[in-house]
C-alpha cells in the first residue's frame, strides 16, 4: 500500500491534524511487535490478567446471545447494570451516584477517558498528571486540544504525588489533575492521609479530577481509597471504573464513568454521537460479574498477591532493587546500577534472555532506570523469568 507523504505538495497543510502528530508511537508497541516474532519468550509485558473471564460470566453472555439480546442499549447502558454499578460503589466505597443520571457504561475504561477529557477541556487548558503514568493518558489530553503538565514522582517517595509539589504545578489555565492509582506502572497506591491532602488543593484552586480507579480491586494489604469519597471531592471527580482487570474481562471492553449529573451529561453527548453505547453483550456479562463474581475476585486478587511477594523478593535478590508495590500487578524495579538505559536493559533482556518487560521512560521522564514487569503470569512462569534475569544481571553487571 501507498503510504501519503507528511505533507504532499509543499506548503500546502498535512493531512493530519497537528495534536496527532505531535504524539509518538506508543512506546509499548515496539517490544509487543518484537516479542510476535520470537520462540519462548516469557512475557512480563502485557497489563492483562492470565485467567480467562469465570465460566458463569461467559455463560450468561452466551445464553443472552441465545435469548436473541442483539441490539443497542440505551446511550446510558442497560439499566441494571447502571443500577449495580451505583451500589458497587455506595457499598465499597460509600460514594452515591443516582444510576439514572450519574452512571454511564463505556467501552471499556479507555473510552471513559477519551470522552471524559474531550468533556472538560478547552484549547490550551492543562491536565496536570503525575508521572510516570499508564501510556493513554497524556495522549488523551492532547487528542482532546489540552495540554500535559507532569507531575514529577520518585521512587524515593514510593511515586506518591506530593501536594505540595501539586500547588507549584498550577497555574491560570489548569482544568483537571488525572490520578490513576492504584499506578500502572509502578503499582504505588498513596495512602488516605496523601490523597486528602492532593484533594483540599484541588478544592482550594477549584479544579476537577478524572480518576482512574481501574486496579481498585488488586490492592494488597489497605484499603482502596476511591478519590470521589473523600471530603468535597464527589462534586468535582470524573470516576473511571472498569471490568478488565478484577474480573479478567479485558477483552470484552466494558467499563464505566460516574460523575455528577452535569457532568455526566456532557460526557453522555459525546458518548452518544460517537458510540451510541457499549455492546450488550458485555453489559450482561459485567452485570453476572458484579452479582456473582466476588469469589473469583477474591481468589484472583490472593493469588496476585502470592505472585508479587515472589516477584518482589527475586528481583531484590537478584540485585534489580524493587519497592513493594500497593497496587495492580506490576513491579517496577530499578535496573540503572547496570549502567544501562531502561530501553537497552528490555530490549538485550528480550533479545538474550527472552523475557520480555516494558521499559519505564514509555510512562513518562519519571520511570527512566526503571523497567515495568506485569506479574499477571504463572508463578513457575515468574520464577523463570527471575532464573533468567538473575543470569542477565551477572552477565551484565561484570561486563
Ligand atoms: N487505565 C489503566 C491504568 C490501565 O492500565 C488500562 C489498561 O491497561 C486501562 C485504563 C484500559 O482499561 P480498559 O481495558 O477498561 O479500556
Amino acid at each position: 500500500m501507498r503510504t501519503l507523504p507528511d505533507n504532499p505538495i509543499p506548503g500546502t497543510r498535512s493531512r493530519l491534524a497537528e495534536r496527532v502528530r505531535s504524539v509518538p508511537p506508543s512506546g509499548i508497541r515496539r517490544f509487543f511487535d518484537l516479542i510476535q516474532t520470537m520462540d519462548d519468550v516469557i512475557s512480563l509485558g502485557v497489563g492483562e490478567p492470565d485467567f480467562t473471564t469465570p465460566w458463569h460470566i461467559r455463560e450468561a453472555a452466551i445464553n443472552s446471545l441465545e435469548r436473541g439480546m442483539t441490539m443497542y442499549t440505551s446511550n446510558h447502558g442497560l439499566p441494571e447494570l447502571r443500577r449495580l454499578v451505583s451500589e458497587h460503589l455506595a457499598n465499597r466505597y460509600g460514594v452515591q451516584y443516582d444510576p439514572a443520571s450519574e452512571v454511564l457504561i463505556t467501552v471499556g475504561v479507555s473510552q471513559g477517558l477519551d470522552i471524559a477529557m474531550r468533556a472538560i477541556i478547552d484549547p490550551g487548558d492543562e491536565v496536570i498528571i503525575p508521572d510516570p503514568g499508564y501510556v493513554s493518558y497524556a495522549p488523551c489530553v492532547t487528542f482532546a486540544g489540552g495540554r500535559v503538565s507532569e507531575l514529577p514522582t520518585s521512587e524515593g517517595s514510593r511515586f506518591w504525588p506530593r501536594a505540595s509539589e501539586l500547588s507549584e504545578r498550577i497555574t491560570g489555565r489548569t482544568k483537571a489533575v488525572l490520578l490513576g492509582y492504584p499506578n500502572n506502572p509502578t503499582g504505588a497506591a498513596p495512602d488516605r492521609d496523601t490523597l486528602t491532602s492532593l484533594a483540599r488543593v484541588i478544592a482550594k484552586n477549584d479544579l476537577l479530577v478524572v480518576a482512574d480507579e481501574i486496579y481498585d480491586r488488586l490492592i494488597f494489604e489497605r484499603e482502596h481509597v476511591c478519590f470521589a469519597s473523600l471530603p468535597g471531592m464527589r462534586d468535582r471527580t470524573i470516576l473511571l471504573g472498569g471490568f478488565s482487570k478484577a474480573y479478567a474481562m479485558t477483552g470484552w471492553r466494558l467499563g464505566f464513568v460516574a460523575a455528577p449529573r452535569e457532568i455526566l451529561d456532557g460526557i453522555v453527548k459525546i458518548h452518544q454521537y460517537t458510540a451510541l453505547c457499549a455492546p450488550i453483550m458485555g453489559q450482561v456479562a459485567a452485570i453476572e460479574a458484579l452479582k456473582n463474581g466476588e469469589s473469583e475476585v477474591v481468589q484472583m486478587v490472593e493469588e496476585y498477591g502470592r505472585r508479587r511477594r515472589v516477584i518482589v523478593k527475586g528481583l531484590n535478590d537478584i540485585g534489580l532493587p524493587c519497592l513493594e508495590p500497593e497496587g495492580a500487578f506490576y513491579a517496577f524495579p530499578s535496573v540503572s546500577r547496570l549502567g544501562e538505559t531502561d530501553e537497552e536493559f528490555a530490549e538485550q533482556l528480550l533479545t538474550e534472555e527472552r523475557v520480555a518487560v516494558v521499559p519505564g521512560s514509555a510512562f513518562g521522564e519519571c520511570g527512566r532506570g526503571h523497567v515495568r514487569c506485569c506479574y499477571a503470569t504463572s508463578l513457575p512462569q515468574i520464577e523463570e523469568a527471575l532464573r533468567r534475569m538473575e543470569k542477565y544481571v551477572k552477565r551484565h553487571q561484570s561486563a
